[in-house]
């Protein structure tokens, strides 16, 4: 993550879910010539497996040329984090942003200790980015005091702020709340995050990157535009040659990561 706080840019950090996702953000990454975070989230850990999609990620990046690195996603436990570790991830998120204050400040704090003897950066989440299915409400804004707060005592190296986004999509546009970025970004060192990038439009990204967010994460679309092809082409193809179906989906991925990247990398 030194890289991000360097380049003062945006940093896209893509999830995959199978080789083919994998493949599909890779090769965008590799056609712009751009860095990219490669993320999973428990659940694609226990579908893929940890050593598969560790090996899969780290090899990914090497065969394809890109500048990256592995990071786990929303980690829930200290004990995931732990494994992720072991297994060579270069950094975790410890995600306790729905315990209270003084319980997410512990958890982080012990997986900022534990990540360091690997030196490996650790994400923590403050306020509330709300979850697929949880209600979209504005109650949950980032304190700035208290991730003033949180950042002194965790140490944490990169911090998801809740300013108006939410995972999955959006029924009604989102507005970001700028002032508040601004706010956050004057009084706290550690590197900040934008999660629920996906349906956010493309100037309120930039902008949102000219105010301090340097990691944006990308997950939904992602699924989403993989699903939507390989739907279109099965309604019409009675095709069982996986190997001539997917990589329609793949590229439906890359396409997308591309224009991701554009409009990260314009600022
Ligand atoms: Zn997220």
């Amino acid at each position: 993550m030194r890289l991000l706080t360097e380049q003062k840019k945006g940093l896209l950090a893509t999830n995959f879910y199978n080789l083919e996702t994998l493949h599909g953000v890779l090769r965008a990454a590799r056609e712009l010539d751009q860095p990219l975070i490669l993320q999973l989230t428990s659940n694609s850990i226990e579908y893929m497996g940890l050593n598969t999609a560790v090996n899969s990620a780290k090899t990914g990046l090497k065969d394809y040329g890109v500048e990256g690195w592995l990071h786990l996603d929303h980690g829930g436990s200290v004990e995931l984090a732990q494994a992720c570790l072991d297994a060579g991830f270069d950094s975790v998120m410890i995600d306790g942003s729905e315990l209270p204050f003084d319980e997410n400040i512990k958890i982080t704090k012990e997986v900022v200790k534990r990540a360091s003897a690997y030196n490996a950066n650790v994400e923590a989440e403050l306020g509330y980015v709300a979850k697929l299915g949880q209600a979209h409400t504005q109650m949950g804004f980032t304190r700035v005091a208290e991730a003033e707060t949180f950042v002194e005592e965790t140490g944490v190296d990169a911090l998801a702020i809740a300013i108006g986004t939410a995972h999955g999509f959006y029924k009604e546009e989102p507005k970001l709340q700028f002032d508040l970025l601004a706010d956050i970004h004057s009084r706290i060192k550690s590197i900040l995050v934008l999660h629920g990038s996906s349906g956010v439009p493309a100037a309120q990204l930039q902008q949102a990157i000219s105010l301090g967010i340097c990691k944006i994460n990308l997950a939904t679309e992602i699924k989403n535009i993989f699903m939507k092809t390989l739907q279109s082409i099965l309604k019409q193809s009675e095709e069982i040659d996986l190997r001539k179906v997917f990589p329609k989906a793949t590229n439906s991925v890359t396409q997308l990561v591309k224009e991701k990247l554009l409009i990260v990398q314009n600022n």
